[in-house]
């Protein structure tokens, strides 16, 4: 925080300097030093947390801490890294001791669950925004990427998806829950968990992931563009919460099933015969994991994606995903 040396040396310490037992040196140098162990790749990723954009001015702090961990441990997850260091740049338009105590707090509880060493940053003035850049170790030749899906692999999704989207159109007074399901959904929205363990249990086993944090349609576009491929899905199987259920006569409630994001859900693809062998990491996780779709070769004039409903009837996607610029 130019200016005010002295506070931003203090707000450092204070707030943002931990033990980095995972790091050769952490916070407090000119830089962090990290190391690989031997056969590793790094898997590099950041996500910012814009106020007014994606969360509002009044967000619970130790919520909002958790949150930009969260997104950033997703991308870890989808990639089939074992997330480890993360960097975390920071504005702030007052320095608020509550606020900052608050927000660590939420931040450090979910690094120490996934022994991420929180290994430098940087502290300035200005409008909120969070910042957060992630480092993960993968096995080389590993990764799950995104261009990964072969045709005739089955399509999966893991835990249950639509509730943290319903939560924003509840919160935006387009739907009315009753209150106890609205803390439900909330919940979701605000404490998404980032499917870290499910992520590395996939390695050699999915061809593909990707986290659904712009919503399974706009998501599995983009498993569907990389990979060349087209991709069917089956409307009832989508896993959903009872919340959801509830409502799914109602259009909003359907388009935040399948154009709603910030779930932090996986979706991923693999050969049929890998089938049960992720039915047993379901259990050996104790995480539901749906198979939803399947993989097809792509055809022009074909549909990248095609969504069935119970009856077998195409339903309309044109609505996409949650697009910044649209
Ligand atoms: P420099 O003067 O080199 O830019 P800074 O004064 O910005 O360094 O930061 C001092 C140290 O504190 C660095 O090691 C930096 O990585 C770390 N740091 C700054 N802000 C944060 C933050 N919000 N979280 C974690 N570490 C931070
Ligand atoms: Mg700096």
């Amino acid at each position: 925080m130019k200016g005010n040396t002295l506070t931003e040396f203090e707000l450092i310490k204070r707030y943002f300097t931990h033990p980095a037992p995972g790091a050769r040196l952490g916070v407090g140098d000119d830089a962090a030093l990290v190391r690989a162990a031997r056969g590793m790749e790094i898997a590099v990723s950041a996500d910012m947390l814009v106020c007014g954009t994606h969360f509002f001015a009044d967000a619970e702090p130790g919520q909002l801490g958790h949150k930009a961990l969260a997104v950033n441990l997703s991308d870890m997850a989808a990639m089939g890294a074992t997330p480890r260091w993360a960097t975390l740049s920071l504005a702030l338009p007052r320095v608020a001791p509550h606020w900052l105590r608050a927000f660590s707090g939420g931040f450090m509880k979910l690094a120490r669950k996934h022994g991420v060493d929180l290994v430098g940053g940087d502290t300035t003035r200005g409008p909120l925004n969070i910042c957060v850049q992630i480092m993960g170790e993968v096995p080389a030749g590993q990764a799950l990427r995104r261009d990964g899906a072969r045709i005739g692999d089955e399509v999966w999704v893991s835990g249950q998806i639509g509730d943290a989207a319903l939560a924003l159109v509840a919160l935006g007074k387009r739907i009315r829950l009753k209150p106890l399901e609205l803390a439900a959904v909330t919940r979701r929205l605000h404490q998404p968990t980032p499917r870290v363990a499910l992520g590395v249990a996939l390695r050699k086993i999915a061809h593909c992931a990707i986290d659904i944090s712009d919503g399974l349609c706009a998501d599995l576009g983009h498993i569907c563009e990389r990979s060349g491929v087209a991709v069917t899905v089956n409307f009832d199987r989508l896993p959903i919460s009872p919340v959801l259920r509830r409502y799914l006569d109602r259009p909003v409630a359907r388009a935040a099933l399948l154009a709603g994001g910030d779930d932090y859900e996986l979706c991923f693809t693999a050969a049929p015969v890998r089938h049960q062998v992720i039915l047993n990491v379901a259990r050996r996780l104790g995480l539901a994991l749906a198979c939803v779709g399947s993989v097809q070769r792509a055809g022009r004039g074909k549909p990248q994606l095609t969504v069935l409903a119970g009856n077998g009837a195409r339903m309309d996607v044109t609505s996409g995903g949650f697009d910044h610029f649209g």
